[in-house]
């Protein structure tokens, strides 16, 4: 049984996130969604909150499950007995993070392999930083998150 994490902030999720969930899903037995709880971070939504988003917007999606985690990745993906990370790779930007990160990986536990999907031409320049920085002046995010998401985001704004 193949079993991979696909780690991240998802602050919040986006359409290149759930696209990157939705490939995956399909070459493995089970995805694991991690979320980053790191305290020291400062995000538009709660860890809670955001696994609540990544729930609703793969509610159809039967072999996803969802975990908040804090502390090394490899870690994590030991202590689930996933065997492979998965990343998303939007420009030579995320590629040079995602190489250091695969060899980091791959140094703190050999067992694991990282598997990076290259994203949808569509969301190259999607970023839950780009929701954030258009959603804080009212504009249109709808073609940025999942449609159950952009109310979420948009009341964080009006409060
Ligand atoms: P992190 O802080 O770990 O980069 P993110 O939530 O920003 O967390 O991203 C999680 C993963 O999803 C990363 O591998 C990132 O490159 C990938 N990703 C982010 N946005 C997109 C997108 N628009 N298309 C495909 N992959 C993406």
């Amino acid at each position: 049984m193949i079993k991979a994490i696909y780690p991240g902030s998802f602050d919040p999720v986006t359409n290149g996130h759930l696209d990157i969930i939705k490939r995956a899903s399909k070459f493995v037995d089970v995805l694991v969604v991690g979320i980053l709880d790191n305290p020291n971070k400062h995000c538009l939504f709660t860890s809670e909150e955001r696994k609540e988003l990544i729930k609703i917007v793969t509610k159809d999606i039967p072999n996803v499950e969802v975990e908040s985690f804090y502390g090394l990745l490899t870690d994590f993906a030991k202590e689930i007995n996933a065997s492979l990370i998965i990343r998303g790779i939007r420009d030579t930007n995320d590629f040079a993070v995602e190489f250091q990160r695969s060899i980091t990986n791959k140094q703190l536990n050999s067992d694991i392999e990282t598997v990076c999907l290259i994203a949808d031409e569509k969301n190259l320049i999607l970023s839950s930083t780009a929701v954030k920085e258009v959603a804080i002046f009212g504009g249109d995010i709808d073609w940025m998150v999942p449609k159950e998401i952009t109310g979420y985001v948009k009341e964080k704004y009006n409060k």
